[in-house]
């Protein structure tokens, strides 16, 4: 059975491929030929996720999923959330984004903050949401090289390093999109899923 990973992402779509049962053959925008860019235009992760797997499946009628993920600080009230890409502005890059972030906690105290992603899955003619959360702290001066995006700076509760100084397969296990996909792949593993 063939099932769509709404991204243009190579290498997300080779990581859930791997983990896959072997009777679902995994396709990628670009192995259907979706060049176009899908405008991420929802207020929240979760709107975002489903105009990516909507219109997939309205113009595939395949089953399809699509994610989504933001940066939630409390003490920012949740920002930059479903900005997360472009907190710094159009131009932004991850270094932008991070001192953006740096600086509007500067005074801040409270530095709790939770990374979240959101899959939409179109299945059997039905819509269902998983979720992962992994809740951690800002630290104040980045650490570490790996990883992408706000790693440096994101430490997840339990443990004394960040996301960036972490092996992947470590972030993997705790981390939001690791906890959102093992969800996804549980459901699609299930015997009652065919
Ligand atoms: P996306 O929805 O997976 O494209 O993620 C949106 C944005 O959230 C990315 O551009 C990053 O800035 C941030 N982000 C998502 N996942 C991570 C992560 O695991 N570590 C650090 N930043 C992330």
């Amino acid at each position: 059975m063939e099932i769509i990973f709404a991204t243009h992402n190579p290498n997300k779509l080779k990581e859930v491929q791997q983990l896959l049962p072997a009777h679902l053959h995994l396709k990628g925008l670009k192995e259907i030929g979706f060049t176009k860019d899908i405008p991420e235009t929802g207020n929240t992760l979760n709107e975002n996720a489903w105009i990516k797997a909507d219109t997939i499946f309205n113009t595939s009628r395949i089953a399809c999923f699509a994610d989504d993920t933001g940066l939630e600080v409390s003490a920012l009230n949740g920002a930059p959330g479903v900005y997360s890409a472009r907190y710094a502005g159009p131009e932004a890059n991850a270094l932008k984004n991070m001192e953006k972030l740096l600086q509007a906690l500067e005074s801040h105290t409270d530095r709790s903050a939770q990374f979240r992603t959101v899959i939409a899955l179109h299945f059997n003619q039905q819509k269902f949401t998983f979720e992962g959360v992994v809740k951690g702290k800002i630290i104040r001066t980045p650490r570490g090289s790996g990883g992408f995006g706000y790693d440096p700076i994101f430490q997840p509760d339990g443990f004394e390093t960040t996301f960036a100084e972490m092996d992947l397969d470590t972030k993997n296990k705790i981390s939001h999109r690791g906890l959102a996909f093992q969800q996804l792949l549980h459901f699609l593993a299930s015997p009652t899923n065919p």
